[in-house]
């Protein structure tokens, strides 16, 4: 099967012109307002409808269907991470410099480009044969920082069915583990580190502990493999060192597989510090949550705990994503995990089916060295399209099919 369409350089100027302004307008966490508010003129301008800004400052947009297929939902986010010093970036982070067929900057894979070609793709939809189902194109606050956005808009979400849209070569995405921090404390007593024999140094529990951590269960699930723990951060109370501490503190990251809830790690690791304290020391194992303030001014705790999701290679939604990008691309992509997390969790968590596709090559995100092939973003134009147009109605049908 040959592509659908090559898109020509003149059909894809306005969405690449679209991509260099949204690179353009920082976006750090919180500070999402001026990209919002560009995202949604420019679906104005297009002819989305029920275009707005919702509470926490989430830009949506809508083409309505002409039937009643289920919705689709295609989601990116508005923020990026910190570019560091500018300087060592090849090409200015803000400049969205057009260098050999190339658009560089910061966003330009993490997300902007994936942004504009949800857009884009979808609005070409506008004025033609309306898609079997509305088609809904969302882009949220805050993924970087825990998901605000998608965790307020899962609470209530325009479709069952998602496309995220983070960076993945133009292949199938189907899941990824997720990420659950915890703070695990060690309580002793503080005594003159001359007489150690007469406190309690919670250490000493802590080096049992960290021992002990390397022979901790895990869970498997398929391509995902298997869970990991990591300890990261340790601090104490002290700041003198001829004190013995009163209390150390140790963060563990703990990149979790579906099944493996908090209360599946807690437990755990809580059975491990039981077996390892010392007498007349104490613990206490905890999952942080921090406020964020949206733009909007909404204040949310957000728990340090990513969910993780793993769609089967047979679900019909996978299916039929990778039979319509076939078919947009000319070739059969590949169907694999994000070896990160996404805002795809916390829509799976709320029940959600999330597919994953995207532009751009995900191992530039977070570097200096970002950029992103104008021809995969053409690319991803085209499948985009054909998402809005079947992509529901193909996972529906396939869906009865198998339920048959
Ligand atoms: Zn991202």
């Amino acid at each position: 099967m040959s592509p659908r369409s090559a898109a020509t350089p003149a059909d894809l100027e306005p969405c690449t012109g679209f991509l260099r302004r949204l690179i353009r307008t920082e976006s750090l966490p919180g500070l999402e307002g001026s990209l919002a508010a560009l995202v949604c003129e420019e679906m104005d301008r297009l002819g989305y409808v029920d275009v707005r800004r919702d509470e926490v400052g989430n830009a949506l947009g809508r083409i309505a269907g002409g039937g009643d297929a289920e919705p689709l939902m295609l989601n990116t986010h508005l923020d990026h991470v910190d570019v560091g010093d500018p300087s060592a970036w090849p090409h200015p982070p803000f400049a969205a410099e057009i260098r050999d067929g190339r658009v560089w900057g910061r966003g330009a894979v993490d997300i902007k480009g994936p942004l504009a070609a949800q857009v884009y793709g979808a609005a070409r939809l506008i004025g033609g044969a309306p898609p079997p189902g509305d088609v809904w194109v969302t882009a949220v606050v805050q993924e970087e920082i825990g998901g605000v956005g998608a965790r307020h808009l899962a609470a209530s979400p325009p479709a069952r069915l998602i496309v995220v849209g983070e960076p993945s070569r133009l292949h199938i995405r189907r899941g990824h583990r997720g990420r659950i921090e915890l703070v695990l404390r060690i309580f002793g007593k503080s005594v003159h580190a001359s007489v150690p024999a007469s406190g309690v140094n919670p250490l000493y529990s802590l080096a049992r502990f960290l021992d002990g951590l390397s022979s901790i269960e895990h869970s498997e699930a398929g391509e995902l493999g298997a869970s990991t723990v990591a300890p990261t951060l340790v601090a104490t109370d002290q700041s003198s060192a001829n004190v013995i501490p009163a209390e150390v503190a140790q963060t563990l990251d703990w990149r979790n597989v579906p099944g493996e809830t908090e209360e599946v790690v807690l437990a755990r690791l809580q059975e491990l510090v039981d077996d390892v304290l010392e007498p007349g020391a104490r613990a206490e194992l905890t999952i942080p949550t921090q406020d964020r303030v949206t733009y909007t001014g909404v204040h949310a705790p957000i728990p340090a705990n990513n969910p993780s999701y793993l769609l089967a290679e047979s679900h019909p939604l996978v299916e039929a994503a990778r039979g319509l990008a076939e078919a947009a691309l000319g070739r059969p992509p590949g169907v694999g995990v994000w070896s990160f997390a996404t805002d795809g969790g916390h829509f799976a968590a709320a029940g959600c089916e999330p597919v994953g596709f995207g532009p751009g090559d995900e191992r530039l995100a977070h570097t200096v060295d970002e950029h992103i092939e104008i021809g995969q973003l053409a690319a991803a134009l085209d499948v985009n399209e054909a998402f809005a147009r079947e992509l529901t109605s193909r996972a529906t049908a396939l869906d009865s099919v198998s339920s048959n």
